[in-house]
């Protein structure tokens, strides 16, 4: 993409800027929900980003060796789309990625959620609430490996733009539509849907490997704590288990609904 005007390169040492205040404080929810800006670590998570058509606000970078370190080349390539590029000192990137050893390149970028008029067809994924954001973000990437939709949050969920989130994706985000909705209008939404609807349930009478694949489908995963609750159970078409044979009582919601979508895409993954 290019812009009439190029990004502006700034030089940031001290922890105390504010601009690296602001852009710290995107660790935390409330933040990301007053800017609607995100951070997304990594040279790869931002170079995948650029591909697809996420341009960053910015970039915050540790300051390149020569033209031909790789961030040269991503820098250039920011600030051609009009963006800034701020490099950063060592201590400056571990004060905004909270953690020793950051990563070389972090990216502030604008969230974007999908309209739920985005899901009208192919294999999607619902998620009741889910809480730990490790899993969605695992969802997220599973969802784009298996040629998924898109993946629509329900109710009292995780931040998928908080940074656990957002790294167990793997650049996935960037490329999966994301929809975050409350109950009332998930269940709306289902009433137009016009395929089926598998709810994945401990006490579902049909084991999953039985299913029809056939699209449009809706994939639907229960909460971590307590399952598929009564109310959104009560819209699936089907409710499958996944048999377990040890003494576990469950599976991860990651691994289950893993399981569950790569059998239901099965005929149409190659
Ligand atoms: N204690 C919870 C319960 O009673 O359902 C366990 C929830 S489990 C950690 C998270 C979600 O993964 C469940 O709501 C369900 O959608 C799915 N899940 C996990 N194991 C499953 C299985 N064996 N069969 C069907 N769904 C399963």
């Amino acid at each position: 993409m290019s812009s009439a005007r190029p990004g502006a390169v700034k030089h940031i040492s001290s922890t105390a800027n504010p601009i690296i205040k602001a852009a710290r404080a995107l660790h935390q929810r409330k933040a990301r929900a007053e800017s609607g800006l995100f951070l997304a670590e990594g040279h790869k998570l931002v170079v995948d980003a650029l591909s697809v058509g996420w341009v960053p606000q910015m970039i915050v970078a540790v300051e390149p060796q020569s033209d031909a370190d790789p961030v040269s080349q991503l820098a250039a390539r920011v600030r051609a789309a009009g963006s800034d590029v701020i490099f950063a000192s060592g201590a400056v990137m571990e004060k905004l990625a909270r953690r020793d050893n950051p990563q070389t390149v972090i990216g502030v970028f604008e969230q974007r959620l999908a309209p739920l008029t985005h899901f009208n067809g192919g294999t999607v994924v619902a998620l009741e609430a889910p809480r730990d954001p490790g899993n969605l973000g695992t969802i997220i990437r599973t969802a784009d490996a298996a040629g998924a939709r898109g993946v629509i949050l329900v109710g009292n969920s995780a931040d998928p733009f908080g940074v656990e989130a957002v790294r167990a994706t793997m650049g996935s985000l960037f490329h999966v539509p994301l929809a975050k909705v409350s109950e009332e209008e998930f269940v709306k939404f289902l009433g137009r849907w016009r395929g089926s609807v598998v709810g994945t349930h401990l006490s579902g009478a049909i084991d999953f490997r039985t299913m029809p694949q056939e699209e449009p489908q809706m994939l639907l995963m229960g909460t971590e704590q307590s399952g598929l609750t009564d109310a959104l159970a009560a819209h699936c078409t089907h409710l499958v288990k996944i048999p377990m044979a040890g003494k576990a009582d469950s599976l991860n919601l990651a691994v289950a609904t893993a399981l569950a979508l790569y059998e239901l895409r099965r005929p149409y993954l190659g």
